[in-house]
């Protein structure tokens, strides 16, 4: 059997996908959200459903490791779980930057210090962080959601280097805009609407959680010697 794949957010989206496309070619899963019904419809084969908020370390490193005595160690864990509550700095309530900066930032890194001792120790291993084109171009209306996917940007270059030694690979991936429940949990609905104009006026819509999953699962599949650091990936007609 393959090794274990650990997907966040796997409830919807990119990880959803990501969990069916990984399933599909035979891989072991843990998926962890904190909607479990979500995971469980998916009904996939050889596949752990645990209801976990990243942000809850203990809760995290407990499916985790419940799934690994299964399974055997972690070779990769995608920590794409993310919120994007637009808004703008000067009346975006500080709860909002809170629950972006818990979840985009501490989730992120909770995922990757679960797994890294093992990885380091068996040299072997590969951690995929999921930011965003807004982790390395800014946008109106998005201060404290771009603030945690640089973050993530510049978090996993660091640790990319750190775990360079030991043959673990730390990967990046920042898509642009993207079909899925993310833009909906964004409460001030001004910028929602300015959100879909202007993705209605760019033309951008082409692109698919496929495309994006399939990228992620072509860059895993890599040999382990080979290191697509950081991946930009965003529909054609997207113009920042
Ligand atoms: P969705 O809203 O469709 O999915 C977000 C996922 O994150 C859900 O499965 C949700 O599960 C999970 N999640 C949110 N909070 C927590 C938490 N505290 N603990 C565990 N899981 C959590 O959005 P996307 O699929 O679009 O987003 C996935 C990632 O991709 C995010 O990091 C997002 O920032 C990033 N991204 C998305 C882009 C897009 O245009 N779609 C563009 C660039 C980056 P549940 O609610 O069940 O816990």
């Amino acid at each position: 059997m393959k090794k274990l794949v650990v997907i966040t957010g796997a409830s919807s989206g990119f990880g959803k996908e990501l969990a069916k496309q990984f399933s599909e070619d035979g891989y072991p899963l843990l998926l962890v959200a904190r909607r479990i019904e979500l995971l469980e419809e998916l009904n996939l084969p050889n596949t752990i459903c645990k209801k976990v908020d990243v942000t809850n370390k203990d809760e995290f490193e407990n499916a985790i490791r419940f799934a690994e005595e299964t399974y055997g160690k972690t070779d990769l864990i995608i920590n794409n779980a993310g919120v994007m509550l637009l808004g703008n700095i000067e009346n975006q309530g500080a709860n909002e930057w809170q629950q972006m900066l818990d979840v985009n930032v501490m989730g992120v890194m909770n995922g990757m210090q679960i797994v890294m001792d093992d990885m380091k120790e068996s040299k072997c291993g590969t951690i995929i962080n999921i930011s965003s084109i807004a982790g390395v171009k800014p946008f109106g209306n998005h201060a404290a959601y771009c603030a945690s996917k640089y973050a993530v940007v510049g978090l996993s270059e660091v640790v990319r280097g750190e775990l360079s030694p030991y043959n673990v690979r730390v990967m990046r991936v920042c898509p642009g805009a993207v079909d899925t429940d993310l833009i909906t949990h964004t409460t001030d609905e001004d910028i929602k609407k300015g959100y879909h104009e202007w993705k209605e006026s760019t033309g951008v819509g082409s692109i698919s959680v496929s495309d994006v999953a399939k990228t992620i699962k072509f860059a895993y599949e890599l040999p382990q010697g080979v290191n697509l650091r950081e991946i930009q990936i965003a529909d054609t007609r997207q113009d920042a």
